[in-house]
């Protein structure tokens, strides 16, 4: 339910009107659309309700129910794009962003070492894991804190944001001392009790979609974030999992698109992930920026071949340098025409 306040509407009444719904057993947000205040009933509404119980409320204009099913993360109340600012960065309707960096976070040499070169050549953020999700127990699981602190460090040596994956509710106090944006990797999309946490975070969310998450779970999944308070939150196609067994999975170039037209929120892709070739990334990046997604995520190594997990799938700083040559070129003509 959306209940459209005047637009002169005191903070202090809709501070009380909120308050009233919430003793009423109802949660609420506050939005402002187009400089209107709204509030927005997220639960406890069902279709027994008397409109009129709210339109009689002070300084309620009127009052409508909606049957969207992505309350926040939809356009409906949000037609411009949400750009997600951290420092002098802008993740969405912006410049092509670039996060780059290891798959897993080796040692401190390691991390600096790629964090200057891929900042170099246009990177912005850089990613590497310490809490890494493998599919084997036996393989190398991360180097956990120690791994945190060398990437903070490094990523602010060359001027850059950080990024990495949380996977478990009990890590979230520890990621946020440490990192700018907190990573929900595919295996996690559906962890709700881990998506509840970090809706008081305080720090942007990076959510990859599930191997095989429909794009209605993919949204529902982000609205979870919004719900418990995070707006800020950018989405991630990493690929999906189809009958083909060459790639690693099948980078669904289609859900840029699609995704726009339901969501507000960035969209950000994975060329690495999605494809586990690394002959393959540059031309998934190019893709990326033809479909106008906000930037990508891309796996860079030194010495690809002895990358301790990922390798297959690791590019060098001097792929990568052409490849953010040529995704710029292309988001500019995207932009231009
Ligand atoms: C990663 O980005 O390090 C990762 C594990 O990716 P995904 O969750 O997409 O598999
Ligand atoms: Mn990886």
């Amino acid at each position: 339910m959306i209940i459209n306040l005047e637009f002169d509407t005191p903070l202090p009444a809709i501070e009380a009107l909120c308050d009233r719904l919430s003793f009423m057993g109802f949660t609420t947000q506050l939005y402002h659309h187009d400089e209107q205040p709204i509030i927005m009933v997220l639960q406890g509404i069902d279709a027994t309700i008397d409109q009129s119980a709210f339109s009689d409320l002070p300084y309620v204009k009127s009052v409508s129910f909606s049957n969207e099913k992505y309350k926040l993360v939809g356009r409906h109340l949000h037609s411009q794009p949400t750009k997600i600012k951290i420092g002098g960065h802008q993740i969405g309707g912006g410049p092509f962003v670039a996060m780059a960096g290891p798959c897993t976070i080796e040692s401190e040499d390691q991390i600096h070492t790629i964090a200057r070169l891929v900042a170099s050549k246009g990177a912005t953020i850089l990613r590497g894991g310490a809490f890494k999700p493998r599919t084997s127990p036996y393989d190398f699981q991360g180097l956990g804190e120690p791994g945190l602190r060398f990437m903070r460090d490094a990523a602010r040596a060359n001027g850059m944001l950080s990024i990495s994956e949380v996977m478990q509710t009990e890590e979230v106090d520890l990621l946020t001392e440490y990192v700018d944006i907190l990573q929900v990797g595919a295996r996690n999309m559906q962890n709700y009790s881990l998506l509840k946490r970090l809706g008081s975070c305080g720090k942007p969310v990076f959510l990859k979609r599930g191997l095989s998450a429909t794009y209605h779970e993919f949204l529902s999944a982000a609205e979870y974030l919004l719900a418990h308070g995070n707006p800020e939150v950018i989405l991630c196609e990493r690929g999906v999992r189809t009958f083909e067994t060459l790639s690693r999975n099948t980078l669904d170039i289609g859900a840029v698109p699609f995704l726009r037209e339901l969501t507000h929120l960035p969209i950000v892709i994975d060329p690495s992930h999605a494809c586990g070739r690394r002959t393959v990334v540059p031309a998934l990046s190019y893709a990326a920026a033809a479909v106008q997604a906000d930037g990508i995520m891309v796996e860079v190594h030194t010495d690809p071949d002895r990358s301790v997990s990922d390798a297959a799938q690791a590019i060098t700083p001097e792929t990568f340098e052409i490849l953010m040559k040529k995704c710029n070129a292309i988001h500019e003509v995207m932009n231009a025409i």
